[in-house]
């Protein structure tokens, strides 16, 4: 099973995704995590890509082609993978088809459907652990005690891009450049659209449907 999940910015793609890797045992890879930890290790890539992430704006298409080429070719991406935050540009796209061999076997794309509305306030509330990535929301899934982590102990933090800027930012990118994606997968009939309003179990069902 190869999916790819698409949409806006704190539509739920991380925290879905992950959920739907354990259920399917495929990996779950998500370009905005690789990106984090290559920032967090400070590596060249990181370097470059920390201040383009933190204003909001699209690491260049050359290097995540490159970092998603290089994923893809281990070892447990052969049985299927879950690829959130990628392609979130056509020439990634297009780029991808040649890498997967024209993607129609076994693909589907999940698109999560939030109103920009939405998505600011999500966003706003939203922190991660830095240590294990898990994702919490201060009003609707808190964790269990103030602010750590409820795996680790560690102290959840708001992403350096979740200010409310940085936010607006990802939205109009989102528009201009991901949803012609979408498109793109449409015509070619694996595009599965889901509303991604209401409690991250029931849009679980609503994904393990569209998938069935
Ligand atoms: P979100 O979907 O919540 O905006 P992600 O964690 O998926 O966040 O990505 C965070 C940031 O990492 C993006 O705003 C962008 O700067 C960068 N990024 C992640 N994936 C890509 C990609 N495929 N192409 C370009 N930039 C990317």
């Amino acid at each position: 099973m190869k999916i790819i999940f698409i949409g806006p910015p704190g539509s739920g793609k991380g925290t879905q995704a992950k959920r739907l890797a354990s259920r399917l045992e495929v990996p779950h890879i998500s370009t905005g995590d690789m990106l984090r930890e290559a920032v967090a290790e400070g590596t060249e890539v990181g370097r470059k890509a920390a201040p383009i992430m933190a204003l909001g704006h699209l690491v260049p298409d050359d290097l995540m082609i490159e970092i998603v080429d290089e994923r893809l070719a281990k070892a447990d991406a052969a049985k299927g993978f879950i690829l959130d935050g990628f392609p979130r540009t056509l020439v990634q796209a297009e780029k991808l088809d040649r890498i997967v061999g024209n993607g129609k076997i076994g693909l589907r794309v999940l698109q999560l459907l939030v109103p920009d509305e939405a998505i600011v306030r999500r966003i706003t509330l939203r922190r991660t652990c830095p240590q294990c990535g898990a994702i919490y929301h201060l009003e609707n899934q808190p964790p269990a005690s103030d602010s750590v982590c409820d795996r680790d102990g560690a102290e959840v933090i708001a992403r350096p891009d979740d200010n409310e800027t940085a936010v607006r930012k990802r939205l109009d990118v989102f528009h201009r450049d991901t949803v012609p994606v979408a498109s793109y997968y449409k015509a070619k009939s694996v595009l599965r659209e889901v509303d991604g309003v209401g409690p991250v179990d029931e849009v679980f069902e609503r994904i393990e449907k569209s998938l069935a």
